[in-house]
């Protein structure tokens, strides 16, 4: 019977099971504006198959995500849709901002684009790239679930460091 139970049970934390659960329940809201959106649809189509990270569950309520992905332009008239939408998102949250114009603008320097998102929302990753291949956008996955992992075990603070995502 002892050796039943050794070879059965599994013991572990409460904050490792919480963290094993989130890195691999990540539900994605894309905010898609422009170009990059489409290079998304790849990163969910089967051939890069995003479900391998567990983050197929796209959502297009801000309630119902963990995780809001910015794809494309974002020009100042959509700025506060963009801050009210994050807002509207349960903790914990996570942002990735996807592309060059969602990181800074791109090559919209002009009156009219916010040169980066983190002019309005936290950002967790950025992806380079004019448009950044789909492996980015898993990669930038890959990142989040790092980062939530160390969160949830209370390794690093619930605080919005930067990482990024080279075209490399
Ligand atoms: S970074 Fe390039 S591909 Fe992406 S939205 Fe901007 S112009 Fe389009």
């Amino acid at each position: 019977m002892t050796s039943v139970a050794e070879n059965n049970v599994l013991t572990t934390k409460l904050q490792e099971v919480v963290a094993w659960g989130r890195k691999y329940s990540l539900w994605p809201m894309p905010f898609g504006t422009a170009c990059c959106a489409i290079e998304f649809m790849g990163a969910v189509s089967s051939v890069f198959d995003i479900s391998r990270f567990g983050a197929e569950l796209v959502r297009f309520s801000p309630r119902q995500s963990d995780l809001m992905l910015v794809l494309g332009t974002i020009n100042y008239k959509q700025a506060p849709i963009l801050k009210k939408i994050y807002a509207q998102m349960c903790e914990p949250k996570w942002v990735v901002a996807v592309g060059a114009c969602a990181s800074c603008g791109g090559f919209y320097d002009n009156y009219a684009v916010v040169q980066g998102i983190d002019e309005i929302i936290p950002v967790d990753v950025f992806v380079s790239g004019c448009p950044p291949r789909p492996e980015q956008i898993l990669l930038a996955i890959i990142k989040i679930q790092e980062k939530l992992e160390k969160q949830a075990r209370g390794e690093v603070a619930v605080d919005k460091p930067k990482a990024q995502v080279h075209a490399d």
